[in-house]
């Protein structure tokens, strides 16, 4: 199977990685057979040199087979929970290498030991929905929401949120969620009888909701992004404020463009042809309702994993995690779609586009730096830190400054993991 991503213009890499990225633009195809002994000369010796020292880790979504180059390099794949766990569970390791979206690479820093260091192979790579969602977003709504409604207000962050606003989280009490244990935890929530300020994914709010019988009319969907920000408490109009005093939930309104492709119609499509139907919460409201089942990518790899020859699966993720799903799940004879690969659709079902800006040549420059004593100061990953996803450059917090963030983060952290293992026993 080729590696087949779409190279990126020489002038995306920075300045040190062009070297590398010349080299790989050069090769004459993108097959195993010509990557493999490219990215071996780079990366054997570092891996030799650093042995269980070096980490390398990617997401699910991670599109060019490098999920499957990073496991042939010994790496671990796993989703955003599980990679926040990584630098925690592999104290060994005092270096990690993620290959995917910044806030991912935040959460394992946040959850790191003091010794670990944490690089991002490309700076660049963000997520669409936590770029609507930023510290400078969120927080003066915040402020607004508590003006009016006081201490009586606990935010709850989904786990593609900066570390500044996780921090917001932990400091009013709250606590992180996962698509995982977004139920569970709005349950804790709700429980405490505070109102919930969600942040960012409007989606999953609306589901967790449903899953833990809140009616719309209990809620009240801002706005996300610039709107959101802009949003003001006094500026609503009458009714709408009257809304808001009655609502449990508040939902911020981002929302993850990759997932909100799928319409509940794709269902009946591949029900009616035999399929069971799984999505991830990160899709509309009516489209899980309308599914057979509904979970994380965990979830949905799981459900490939369980299924027996015959069976047949239509997936609602990103594209690149059921492509690796389909090749896998084939090897058993179990069929598995994508759900928007419909004739005649209007919307084709896509890749994270962003978190894919991690390339081999991403991956071997930075590893080859690294073992030179030259890694980028940009791709180094601290907590607290504000990445502009066009220029890749980074504001940095001081060391005080990001004491107090990984402190009020790993609150809401640890409150999640404290709250999803406590509803396991
Ligand atoms: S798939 Fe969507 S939510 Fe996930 S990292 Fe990409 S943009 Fe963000």
């Amino acid at each position: 199977m080729p590696i087949c991503q779409t190279d990126l213009p020489l002038d995306w890499y920075q300045e040190e990685f062009r070297p590398y990225a010349e080299e790989y633009l050069a090769l004459p195809d993108r097959m195993p057979g010509t990557v493999l002994p490219w990215m071996d000369r780079y990366l054997q010796p570092a891996l030799d040199h650093f042995g269980e020292r070096l980490l390398l880790l990617a997401h699910y979504y991670m599109g060019g087979e490098i999920v499957k180059l990073v496991e042939h390099y010994g790496g671990r794949i796993a989703d955003s929970y599980e990679l926040a766990l990584q630098a925690r569970s592999h104290e060994q390791a005092d270096y990690i290498i993620e290959s995917a979206v910044h806030f991912m690479a935040e959460s394992i820093a946040t959850l790191a030991h003091p010794h670990q260091e944490v690089f991002i192979t490309n700076p660049r790579s963000g997520c669409t929905m936590e770029m609507w969602s930023k510290e400078h977003h969120i927080a003066p709504v915040f402020e607004d929401l508590r003006d009016r409604f006081g201490d009586d207000m606990i935010v709850i962050t989904y786990m593609n949120t900066s570390g500044r606003v996780k921090a917001l989280a932990g400091a009013t009490g709250g606590a992180v969620c996962t698509s995982g244990n977004a139920k569970v935890i709005m349950e804790w929530a709700l429980a405490q009888g505070k109102r919930i300020f969600f942040v960012p994914d409007r989606h999953l709010g609306e589901v967790a909701c449903w899953w833990t019988g809140v009616p719309p009319e209990q809620q009240f969907q801002w706005g996300g992004g610039v709107e959101g920000m802009q949003m003001r408490v006094d500026a609503l109009a009458p009714d709408d404020l009257a809304r808001l005093d009655a609502a449990r939930v508040i939902l911020w309104g981002s929302y993850c463009g990759v997932h909100t492709v799928f319409k509940p119609e794709m269902t009946d499509y591949w029900r009616e042809r035999g399929y069971r139907v799984l999505v991830h919460p990160e899709c509309p409201l009516d489209v899980v309702q309308a599914a057979d089942g509904a979970g994380s990518t965990k979830f949905l790899w799981q459900a490939m994993l369980d299924a027996q020859p015959g069976d047949k699966l239509a997936i609602a993720t990103e594209g690149h995690f059921v492509r690796n799903a389909r090749d896998q799940a084939a090897l058993r004879g179990v069929d598995v779609m994508h759900m928007a690969d419909i004739p005649d659709g209007d919307s084709m079902g896509c890749g994270c586009a962003t978190m894919s800006r991690n390339d081999p040549p991403h991956l071997v420059a930075l590893v080859d730096l690294l073992m030179q004593g030259k890694a980028p100061d940009q791709n180094r990953v601290q907590v607290g830190d504000v990445v502009d996803e066009i220029s890749g450059v980074r504001e940095r917090l001081t060391s005080t400054e990001q004491e107090a963030v990984r402190e009020h983060a790993r609150l809401a952290l640890q409150r999640m993991v404290d709250v999803t293992e406590a509803a396991r026993t």
